[in-house]
């Protein structure tokens, strides 16, 4: 396998790509209604990758040494015909997975199963109708995104796993009713520290419940070993047996370990979460540059990658122009 390393020694294995900027949910951690509304400049449908396009750059990474590709956005299943990407992408020699927030996976699951998609990550907050409700600021249900998850796992988009963004004073109480609501089934919960991505949500560092409160919350006390080195996730042993997963981008970074790229639905290449720095990939492939050129600049971009953002972070990122995280996919 090809081993590309960028100038911390990191290999490029993982690749995320968002297949649209839009979404049906309203997170107030993401895409705050104040500003995600009907004025909002989401991308023009001519400017996003076509299903060829993004095959085609799919094709490319995995020579380049990518394994495993995510399908993201904004909310992956607004992308329309969606299994039919995901019938091309399965012939690729990569595991195929995709994240979504699960209200549409009762209308998708099956086609998406039959296509090829090996496993979802569904996104959920809160147990509690009105919590949700009030992140989510969008007229979605829990109960929705529960019979989501039952049509993936009815169909054997497994293992699922769950992501909760957890954010002071909002959700923190949730944590061990979502961890009761699975814990009978082969489901990980897995909390991510609320993240400062993007200029929008208004983050600071006092709305971030530190991996270690986490920890304490929900008696996680016993490491599990990671199966691969480059898992986000780090996964504990509860006292009941089950299982959790803590991301704790913020408090105890995993810049080391960053194996991942990120393409935004309009084809530009990103290598961190922070950087506002992307190289434009649909350009040159409209332009009908060469597979043998986008892999030049592509590996050259990866070689000059030192980016560790959460590493370093200070108060002096605070004013720059940052990406969205319903941009560049989560
Ligand atoms: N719409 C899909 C979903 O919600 O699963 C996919 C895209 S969403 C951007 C991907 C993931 O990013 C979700 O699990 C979401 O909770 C997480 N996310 C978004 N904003 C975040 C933030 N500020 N900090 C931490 N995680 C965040
Ligand atoms: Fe949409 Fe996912 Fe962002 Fe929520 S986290 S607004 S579901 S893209
Ligand atoms: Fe990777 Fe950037 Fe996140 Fe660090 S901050 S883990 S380099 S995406």
């Amino acid at each position: 396998m090809v081993t590309l390393l960028d100038k911390l020694g990191r290999p490029l294995r993982d690749l995320r790509i968002s297949v649209t900027d839009r979404c049906n949910f309203r997170c107030t951690y993401c895409m705050p209604k104040e500003v995600f509304g009907k004025d909002f400049p989401y991308l023009e449908k001519n400017h996003i990758m076509t299903f060829e396009e993004i095959d085609r750059i799919v094709g490319i990474f995995t020579r380049l040494g990518v394994t495993k590709v995510r399908l993201t956005g904004g909310e992956p299943l607004l992308r329309k015909n969606l299994p039919e990407l995901v019938s091309n992408l399965s012939m690729r020699e990569v595991e195929l997975a995709m994240t979504t927030n699960g209200v549409l996976l009762p209308r998708y699951a099956p086609a998406l199963s039959a296509a090829g998609l090996d496993r979802v990550t569904v996104s959920l907050d809160a147990i509690d109708e009105g919590t949700f409700a009030s992140i989510t600021d969008s007229g979605h249900t829990v109960a929705a995104v529960l019979a989501g998850i039952e049509a993936a796992e009815s169909v054997g988009l497994g293992p699922i796993k769950i992501n909760t963004v957890v954010k002071r004073n909002v959700n923190e109480n949730e944590m061990l009713d979502l961890i009761a609501r699975f814990s009978d089934r082969d489901i990980a919960v897995r909390f991510i520290e609320y993240m400062d991505v993007g200029s929008t949500n208004g983050w600071k560092m006092d709305d971030v419940v530190p991996a270690q409160e986490i920890r304490q919350i929900v008696g996680a006390s016993k490491a599990i070993k990671p199966n691969n080195a480059n898992d986000v996730a780090k996964m504990y042993r509860l006292e009941n047996g089950g299982e959790v997963g803590i991301i704790s981008s913020v408090t105890e970074p995993f810049c080391g370990n960053c194996s991942r790229a990120r393409i935004s639905a309009d084809g530009r290449l990103f290598l961190c979460l922070f950087s506002n720095k992307g190289l434009d990939l649909l350009s040159p492939m409209r332009k009908g540059l060469s597979d043998e050129y986008l892999e030049e600049e592509i590996s050259r971009f990866w070689r000059s990658r030192s980016d560790r953002y959460s590493e370093i972070r200070t108060d002096s990122h605070k004013d720059r122009n940052r990406i969205e995280m319903s941009y560049i996919g989560g």
